[in-house]
């Protein structure tokens, strides 16, 4: 299991991808940093849950997988992580 890759941050306005140093649209300049946070959230909480798994903390790692969820539910690594840990509780 390992922590999932950085997630595309499109501006909403040129659909071009967002510069990931800056977090500025390359093309309009739009700060898009409340996106990339919105985009992280889920994964972050994702790695949190993988390093509190690795801890032997399960009720942590459940907690921090929904919480996953919640932000991002195409999360699918989130998601079949979760159920093989309700599969298994
Ligand atoms: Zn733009």
């Amino acid at each position: 299991m390992s922590p999932v890759t950085d997630p595309e941050v499109l501006c909403p306005l040129c659909k071009v991808a967002a510069d990931p140093q800056s977090l500025c649209c390359p093309s309009c300049r739009e700060d898009l940093s409340a996106l990339f946070r919105l985009r992280y959230a889920g994964r972050i909480d994702y790695n949190r849950a993988l390093d509190a798994l690795h801890a032997g903390d399960t009720a942590t790692a459940l907690f921090r997988l929904r919480s996953a969820l919640a932000a991002e539910p195409d999360l699918d690594p989130a998601r079949e992580l979760l159920e093989s840990l309700l599969v298994t509780e």
